[in-house]
């Protein structure tokens, strides 16, 4: 049976899958946009977990617990800021939805929601991230059959037209 993948328009902090995505920065202890939503949902012991991980590099992920969140756990990958586009951005983001997937898998998620990553506070153009997004887990998820569902949690409407126009091609 091949992975359903699927766009909404919601709040990734109130998905009721086995594990969402953050889009981090590299200290792993809390930001503005989504990481900020994601920890202040979560609680506080979240940040008492990041603190032991020792940061993040750009392109990879580390997983936590869910705390509060309905969500088992949290993947934290930090995704680059858009600096024109020739500074391997493409291949950096393409390695964070790649290490997630990698991630959820080796813990057993069968459902994952992904935040548009990098597309807010760093820059990257919607229609240019949300199509690596989609082709980069598509490929990923035929690796692991375990994962049944993907979901791109789009945070505007706009967004989500373009996720949505992409998956159906
Ligand atoms: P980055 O620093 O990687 O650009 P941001 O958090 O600034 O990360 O933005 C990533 C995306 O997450 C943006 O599309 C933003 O609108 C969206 N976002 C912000 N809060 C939430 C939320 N609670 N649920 C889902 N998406 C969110």
């Amino acid at each position: 049976m091949s992975t359903i993948l699927r766009a909404i328009q919601g709040d990734i902090t109130k998905m009721p899958v086995d594990a969402i995505v953050n889009a981090a920065n590299s200290s792993l202890l809390g930001g503005g946009g989504v990481d900020g939503a994601i920890h202040r949902a979560a609680g506080p012991d979240l940040v008492h977990e990041c603190r032991l991980l020792g940061g993040c590099k750009t392109g990879q992920a580390k997983l936590t617990k869910g705390y509060r969140l309905p969500a088992k756990h949290i993947i934290h990958t930090v995704g680059p800021v858009w600096r024109g586009g020739t500074n391997g951005e493409p291949e950096l983001l393409t390695a964070c939805y790649r290490s997630s997937v990698e991630l959820a898998a080796k813990h057993g998620s069968v459902s994952l929601a992904f935040p548009s990553i990098s597309t807010g506070i760093y820059g990257y153009p919607i229609e240019l991230a949300a199509n690596l997004a989609v082709s980069t887990v598509r490929t990923a998820v035929e690796q692991f059959p375990g994962i049944q569902e993907v979901i791109f949690c789009c945070f505007s409407q706009a967004d989500l037209a373009v996720y949505e126009a992409i998956l159906k091609q």
